[in-house]
């Protein structure tokens, strides 16, 4: 199915949808997610550090093309803070979440150090969310501290779904992450066409995925699981 999947990504106003996701971002203070999220988003790069205070929210929209189907696919990313005034805010964000990004700067090894921190925060919380791992602000690659083989082997220990470097301040990868992010979660949940979710104008919102391979009981557990 994924060799056929063509995408394009539709400006950030887009209202229309079939399928919505929220998508988490963590990781240490300053490690860049805001700057990766607005460059991703809005292609905006801003080299002074204004720390997020609780949630910044943004979307990023992708039209998925296959040779079955043509659907609207909107992530709605949570960009977070680690401040503790939120904590019990943040617990319900990984709660009703699909996929989070865990970032950290590869020229600052104590990010890549607590990566396993946020990991085990996380799945207590939703041990079915999907993770990807983010290698942030590549372009500083002389002042590097983690090297790609380490980053490699920590996704194979955890089994994360993704892994990629990027760059707020170049653009390198950035739009990519979420490209690949709505990929992996239509791919994921095109198994449900079936149920013609596609006849929903609102489209259907996604809380919390978990497939069930046994294929008498998919309906029952996206009924479960997804709300309109
Ligand atoms: P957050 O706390 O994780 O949201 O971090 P921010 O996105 O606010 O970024 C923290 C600092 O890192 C800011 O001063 C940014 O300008 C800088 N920064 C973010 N992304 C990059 C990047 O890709 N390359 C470089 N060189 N600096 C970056
Ligand atoms: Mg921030």
């Amino acid at each position: 199915m994924s060799e056929d999947l063509q995408y394009e990504v539709l400006p950030n106003d887009y209202k229309e949808y079939n399928m919505s996701f929220k998508i988490i971002i963590i990781g240490d203070c300053g490690v860049g997610k805001s700057c990766l999220t607005l460059k991703a988003t809005k292609n905006i790069f801003n080299n002074d550090y204004q720390p997020t205070i609780g949630f910044e929210f943004c979307t990023f929209t992708l039209k998925m093309k296959t040779k079955k189907e043509t659907k609207i696919v909107k992530c709605q990313i949570w960009d977070t803070c680690g401040q503790e005034a939120y904590r019990s805010l943040v617990s319900s964000f990984y709660k009703n979440s699909s996929l989070a990004f865990i970032v950290y700067a590869i020229n600052d090894k104590n990010s890549f150090n607590h990566i396993e921190s946020w990991l085990n925060e996380v799945k207590y919380h939703n041990p079915d969310i999907k993770i990807f791992l983010i290698g942030s602000k590549a372009d500083l690659d002389n002042e590097r501290q983690v090297s790609i083989n380490e980053a490699q082997e920590i996704v194979k220990e955890h089994k994360f779904q993704f892994f990629m470097e990027t760059s707020a301040k170049t653009g390198f990868n950035a739009q990519n992450v979420f490209i690949e992010c709505a990929k992996t979660l239509y791919l994921e949940y095109s198994n449900y066409n079936n149920l013609k979710v596609e006849e929903n104008v609102n489209g259907f919102i996604v809380n919390q995925p978990r497939i069930n391979n046994d294929k008498n009981s998919q309906n029952e557990n996206y009924r479960k699981k997804a709300c309109c």
